[in-house]
């Protein structure tokens, strides 16, 4: 099984990189959560971007669905010319109504409706979702198949409940959106490196993917935030990465 990072930063891209997208790869099924802004290229050097089986979004900010828009288009054109029958499973919030209406798209696009606690069977992964601390309904997702578990945080603040979502998973991809230096004083619905690593360390995560980082910080301070609050095994998101798990 492979998690790979198609792009990693918010809340816009660095160059040659992406906002946030992963791809998750298991005996030939595949699985795409998140969809920003330059998350379609990045995928169409692995696949063509119509040969998914399914598609996660977290919820409905740009940086997460700006290149689902594209995608409409990549699946649609592959239905007409026969390159691909069925319509394209989504698993996504639908609020704010705004974005939401916009999902569905003829008959390229299934949408799944997301909701706290919803489990749902894709493929051969089991996937439950919970409610974030974010600004607009947003899901952290738990997959679990082929004996592995990963919990995707999507967008959170500090007051999201990690404990009811996983212990000791495989993986926990995490966001750490700010350096500890500028944490918002009112809470935003985002995380510092250090609270990520914190959060990872609660929940006894075996490793951690810190994400969602700001393009225009220094790794070695980021890394540095990481160090000495998390002890498992743990990576720096970037364009490319992947881990097999
Ligand atoms: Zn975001």
């Amino acid at each position: 099984m492979k998690w790979r990072v198609l792009g990693c930063h918010s809340p816009f891209p660095a160059p040659g990189g992406a906002t946030p997208g992963y791809l998750l790869e298991a005996e030939g099924h595949r699985i795409l959560i998140d969809c920003g802004s330059g998350v379609l290229s990045k995928l169409a050097e692995v696949c063509p971007p119509y040969r998914l089986d399914a598609v996660i979004l977290s919820h409905l900010h740009h940086d997460h669905i700006a290149d689902f828009f594209v995608l409409q288009y990549a699946v649609q054109t592959a239905m007409r010319r026969g390159w691909r029958r069925d319509p394209l499973p989504v698993y996504a919030p639908t609020r704010p109504e705004k974005w939401g209406n916009l999902l569905p798209y003829g008959d390229a696009i299934r949408l799944h409706p997301v909701q706290e606690g919803m489990k749902s069977i894709l493929g051969r992964w089991e996937t439950t979702f919970f409610r974030t601390d974010h600004a607009v309904p947003c899901f952290a997702v738990l997959l679990e198949g082929f004996g592995r578990s990963i919990l995707y945080g999507a967008d959170s603040g500090p007051k999201t409940n990690w404990d009811v979502m996983a212990r000791n998973p495989d993986l926990f991809v995490c966001e750490g959106t700010f350096l500890e230096r500028d944490l918002p004083e009112n809470p935003v619905g985002h995380l510092s490196v250090k609270q990520a690593a914190e959060a990872a360390e609660r929940i006894r995560a075996r490793e951690l993917l810190l994400t969602h980082l700001f393009p225009e910080y220094d790794r070695d301070e980021i890394e540095e935030e990481v160090r000495g609050s998390y002890s498992g095994r743990w990576w720096l998101a970037e364009t490319g990465l992947t881990l097999s798990l």
